[in-house]
């Protein structure tokens, strides 16, 4: 029979009403509450993201919900605590505002933790348990559902902080991926609610390869029919400072005209190439081909492959099949 993971789920849900008492509770809540003020946000974007913050001290979750054996286990197998080698317990959380991460249910399944001041790491997230797979679960996805009933579209940012911008600025069908890269899965999941999808990194290096990186898993995923943009941000900038200097207008207008998959392929590709010379032009074939062997075959391939054929000012270009994967995790 299947494990069943209901106490775990109870038990991340009274650490995320726990952690949200915090921001009510007179001893704990003036420096969370003027840190989320100070990024902008408002009490009732706070409330809907269900925002919280875990105190100072190493033993508040213990002593709020470890009552029994059975529930400091439970607190362990969800990340919450931290066994170290001497068999001492501790929270994984502390002095961090908390952003707990919902699954497309809306259920709490883990939590990103951000430090309030310069401290190091900026971010802690909770480690993979029976319930929470980073590399399947996008935060945000379930406030997008909730927020309209059809998706239009959706934007895939970096960040906990931009998907919540967003949505207080009025562009609800933001999602973020937990600190790994953007995954197969993650882009089917996301077709299966919307047939648009915007990628939406920083405006840095980390964020240019992560595009580029997305790209390369959503390429398989390219079926006609299905639009794949991306909007590669001015330097400096992410979605969160940018919505919020120039507004919903300025920023919805920047995703009505940013550059489609092959746009922002050739752009890429071109960059690294002078096609002016024979020389060039067939470096940048051998490095695109690859590439358009990995689109499902349909218009959107030929078409790229016709503009390959334009650029190179070669009329016929082969393309093999697609050669099996290799790495299992690129899927
Ligand atoms: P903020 O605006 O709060 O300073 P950000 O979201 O703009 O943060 P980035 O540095 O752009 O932060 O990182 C993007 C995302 O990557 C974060 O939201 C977080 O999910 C993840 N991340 C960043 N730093 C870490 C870290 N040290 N450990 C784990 N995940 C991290
Ligand atoms: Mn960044
Ligand atoms: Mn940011
Ligand atoms: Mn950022």
């Amino acid at each position: 029979p299947r494990e069943d993971y209901q106490p775990l789920y109870k038990i991340l849900e009274s650490a995320t009403a726990f952690y949200e008492q915090q921001l009510r509770n007179p001893k704990t809540k003036d420096r969370p509450i003027s840190y989320f003020k100070g990024r902008g946000l408002s009490g009732q974007t706070a409330k809907q993201f269900r925002l919280g913050y875990a105190p100072q001290g190493w033993d508040n979750l213990i002593s709020a919900l470890g009552n029994s054996d059975a529930e400091v286990k439970n607190l362990i197998k969800a990340g919450l605590l931290i066994e170290n080698e001497q068999g001492r317990r501790y929270d994984r959380f502390r002095d961090r505002v908390i952003f707990p991460i919902r699954d497309s249910r809306g259920r709490v399944i883990a939590f990103g933790g951000r430090v309030m001041g310069d401290d190091k790491p900026k971010y802690l997230n909770s480690p993979e348990t029976p319930v929470f797979h980073k590399g399947k679960e996008l935060y945000g996805l379930y406030e997008a559902k909730l927020a309209s009933n059809k998706i239009r579209r959706f934007v895939i940012v970096e960040g906990y902080m931009d998907v919540i911008a967003l949505a207080q600025f009025g562009i609800p069908y933001a999602v973020a991926t937990l600190g790994t890269a953007t995954s197969r899965d993650h882009i089917e999941k996301l077709f299966r609610s919307s047939d648009e999808l915007i990628f939406c990194f920083d405006g840095d290096e980390a964020g240019r390869r992560a595009a580029w990186r997305a790209l390369e898993n959503a390429l398989p995923t390219a079926k006609d029919g299905r639009q794949i943009k991306f909007l590669l941000l001015p330097e400096g900038e992410d979605p969160d400072t940018l919505v919020r200097k120039n507004g919903t207008d300025y920023f919805e207008g920047l995703l009505n005209e940013c550059d489609t998959l092959s746009e922002y392929f050739y752009k890429h590709l071109g960059a690294e190439v002078d096609t002016r010379t024979m020389d060039g032009r067939a470096r940048l074939a051998s490095l695109a081909k690859p590439y358009l062997e990995q689109l499902p075959s349909g218009v959107l391939q030929q078409l790229m492959l016709k503009r390959l054929g334009e650029i190179t000012e070669l009329a016929d270009i082969q393309l093999d099949p697609a050669p099996p994967r290799e790495h299992p995790e690129a899927r």
